[in-house]
């Protein structure tokens, strides 16, 4: 019986080794981690501008066959926003999502009117007598408050700007078409983590220390967005509502490349589980998609944690 089984193993892990030889796939030098292409097809190209281009690149030092991919930042499967309350009598529906310590909450007037006892302490008051709640209504005024350095008269706000005002920016992705595994992670670049199907970036964790410091909160809107001077809007959070790439077994679906070639998955498969594994930066491997990352929970303020590819550029043309 042991015998047989044990015939049968082998069998089957012939039989896998041989069905990962397709022509998308490459193993690596070590032949330990497999790596699979970047997929162009699964980009919305009405959010692209122009076409996706090839180019070879130096990464590294070594001249890299990568996508180069440049888009405006704006989704356009689900609205962007909203974000700020204007009352503190206004419902959850006005508005978008705060986290804190892992856990996601509605930003209803209700939650903005109770930040002092949220945080514990009474410098928070983000709202007038009549009930009405500070939020940037302009250019300037998001410009003076999102920031690192938040201005004076923008303590005790709640940040919002607007998709519009920064429209006209475009982000380049530089793409390695075949991602190259590295033992050792690195952090993220300047510029971000990748980018969604729908050409909006992801980005690292949103600086809530500098955020928080200022009495003042950035929400992001239901979809796990919001926007900054730099690149307009991008995500800080995966929440399901951008263009997913369904997968033939149970496995969670694709959402994105981050920028060294790795696939982003989402984080629960089909049947609700949660990977039982993940390494530093949140990735794994699999016989089917090789090594990829799987997007933390909305609430943790970080999609991915590193890279472990050789990353190519972000780039944003402000
Ligand atoms: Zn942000
Ligand atoms: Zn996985």
């Amino acid at each position: 019986m042991i015998k047989s089984s044990l015939i049968l193993l082998t069998i089957m892990l012939l039989f896998s080794c041989k069905s990962n030889q397709k022509k998308n796939e490459i193993l690596t030098n070590d032949n330990s981690i497999k790596t699979v292409a970047v997929n162009k097809d699964y980009f919305i190209s009405e959010n692209i501008i122009g076409e996706i281009k090839e180019e070879k690149i130096k990464l590294k030092g070594v001249e890299t066959l990568c996508y180069v991919i440049t888009t405006n930042s704006q989704a356009t499967e689900h609205q962007m926003g909203p974000w700020c309350p204007r009352h503190i009598d206004e419902g959850k529906e006005k508005a978008g999502i705060w986290f804190s310590e892992g856990k996601v909450y509605d930003v209803s007037g209700h939650f903005i009117a109770n930040l002092d006892e949220f945080y514990k302490d009474e410098k928070w008051k983000l709202f007038r007598e009549d009930g009405s709640i500070k939020v940037t209504e302009s250019l300037e005024e998001c410009l003076g408050a999102a920031k690192p350095n938040v201005e004076e008269a923008y303590h005790n706000y709640c940040v919002e700007c607007l998709p519009d005002y920064f429209k006209n920016q475009t982000t380049t992705y530089t793409i390695p078409i075949n991602p190259m595994y590295q033992e050792n992670s690195q952090r993220f670049g300047r510029g971000g983590i990748g980018l969604a199907f729908n050409g909006v970036k992801f980005d690292p964790p949103a600086p809530t220390h500098a955020i928080l410091a200022a009495h003042t909160i950035a929400p992001l809107d239901d979809h796990g967005g919001h926007v900054n001077p730099h690149g307009g809007y991008h995500y800080h959070a995966v929440t399901g509502s951008t263009k997913e790439i369904e997968q033939s077994d149970v496995h969670a679906p694709i959402i994105g490349y981050a920028i060294d070639g790795f696939g982003i998955y989402a984080l629960a498969d089909k049947d609700n589980h949660m990977p039982s594994y993940l390494d530093d930066c949140g990735g794994h491997s699999d016989d089917i998609r090789g090594y990829h990352y799987h997007a933390g929970a909305p609430g943790g303020n970080q999609i991915i944690k590193c890279l472990h590819g050789i990353p190519g550029e972000i780039k944003i043309q402000e």
